[in-house]
C-alpha cells in the first residue's frame, strides 16, 4: 500500500526534500490537479547566485510551485573527470532555497534514480558530438538522460536552464520538442562575477592565480563582441588575441555558431562559444554576437 500524501510532503512557505522519485511524482500531481504550474529548476548542487537567478526567473513564471533538483548525475561525467571532487554542500544548497521560497526540492540517490540494469538512453544527435561533446563524449547523453527522467517525475510545466551552458540549453529545447515532453524550456542570461568570470560550481577548484586568469575567457567573449561588425574572422581573431595573452589558460574551443549551434551566418545573429582549461579546471563561456552589420 503506498502511503497518503500529508503535509509533510508540502507545506506551503517552507520547502520540502523530497528523495522518492515516485513519492515527488505524486505531490507534484496533485499540486497540478489543485491548479498550479511546476516550475523545475535542475541542478548539480553548490548553489551560487546563477542558480538564485534561475530560481527567481521559476518564480515569476504564472502561478508556479518551483522544484529544485539536486543530483550530481554519474552517467554525465567520463572517467577522468571530476565526479568524485565535484562540490557537493546539500545543508547549505537547502538554505539557498528556503530563502528563495522554493517550495519542494528532489535529492534522490543515484540508486533511487538508476535502477540495477538501466539501459536505456536519450541519443541527442549530431550535435552531442561537437563542441563540449569532442572532449566530453558521451556527456550529453548523459545529461540529456537525466534530464528526461527528472521530467517524466516532476511532470513540469516550466523548466529553467542556464544560458552559461548554451549547447546544453539547446539540447534541452530540441529534446522537448524531438519527443514532445509537452512543457516550456526556459533560459536564463549567465550572471557573472564583476570582473566578467561567469559564475560555476567550478571555480571554487580555482586558485588565486587561476582565478585571475580566468577572466580571459569573458574578455575574450567581449573582445569578439566588440568587433562583430567586421565580421566572423575578426570576432575570431580578437578573442583569440585575448586568450593566448593569458598565463595559464589552455585553449579547448573557440567557435563561432547559429544561434541554434548550426554553421554561423555571414550577417546577423551569432553565438561566440568557448572553452579551455585553466589549470586542472576545465571552463566553459558563451555570448551572443550580431555579425557584420556594419557599424564597425
Ligand atoms: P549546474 O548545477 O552547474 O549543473 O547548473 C544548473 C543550472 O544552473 C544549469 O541550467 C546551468 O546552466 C545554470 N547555471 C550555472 N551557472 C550559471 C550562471 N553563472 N548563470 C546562469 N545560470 C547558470
Amino acid at each position: 500500500m503506498t502511503k497518503p500524501l500529508t503535509k509533510d510532503d508540502y507545506q506551503p512557505g517552507d520547502v520540502t526534500v523530497h528523495r522518492d522519485p515516485d513519492r515527488l511524482r505524486r505531490v507534484t500531481k496533485a499540486l497540478k490537479a489543485a491548479g498550479r504550474n511546476i516550475a523545475l529548476v535542475p541542478t548539480m548542487g553548490a548553489l551560487h547566485e546563477g542558480h538564485r537567478k534561475l530560481i527567481r526567473e521559476a518564480q515569476v513564471l504564472q502561478n508556479t510551485v518551483v522544484v529544485v533538483s539536486i543530483f550530481v548525475n554519474p552517467t554525465q561525467f567520463g572517467p577522468n573527470e571530476d565526479f568524485d571532487r565535484y562540490p557537493r554542500s546539500f545543508e547549505s544548497d537547502v538554505d539557498i532555497c528556503r530563502e528563495e521560497r522554493v517550495g519542494l526540492v528532489f535529492a534522490p540517490s543515484a540508486d533511487d534514480m538508476y535502477l540495477p540494469g538501466s539501459t536505456v538512453t536519450v541519443d541527442p544527435g549530431p550535435l552531442g558530438d561537437e563542441l563540449e561533446g569532442r572532449t566530453r563524449p558521451g556527456h550529453f547523453a548523459g545529461v540529456l538522460s537525466v534530464v528526461a527522467k527528472l521530467f517524466n517525475i516532476v511532470q513540469p510545466t516550466y523548466a529553467v536552464f542556464g544560458e552559461k551552458d548554451y549547447q546544453q540549453l539547446t539540447l534541452i529545447h530540441r529534446m522537448a520538442r524531438d519527443l514532445n515532453f509537452g512543457l516550456d524550456v526556459v533560459g536564463v542570461p549567465t550572471v557573472r562575477e564583476p570582473d566578467g568570470l561567469a559564475l560555476s560550481s567550478r571555480n571554487r577548484y580555482l586558485s588565486a592565480e587561476e582565478r585571475s586568469a580566468a577572466t580571459a575567457l569573458s574578455a575574450a567573449l567581449v573582445a569578439g563582441a566588440h568587433v562583430s561588425g567586421r565580421g566572423a574572422d575578426a570576432v575570431l581573431e580578437a578573442a583569440r588575441t585575448t586568450l593566448a595573452a593569458a598565463p595559464g589558460v589552455d585553449l579547448d574551443y573557440l567557435e563561432l555558431r547559429a544561434p541554434d549551434l548550426g554553421p554561423a551566418p555571414e550577417n546577423g545573429d551569432a553565438r561566440l562559444l568557448v572553452a579551455a582549461r585553466v589549470g586542472s579546471t576545465r571552463l566553459i563561456d558563451n555570448t551572443a554576437v550580431l555579425l557584420g552589420t556594419g557599424d564597425e
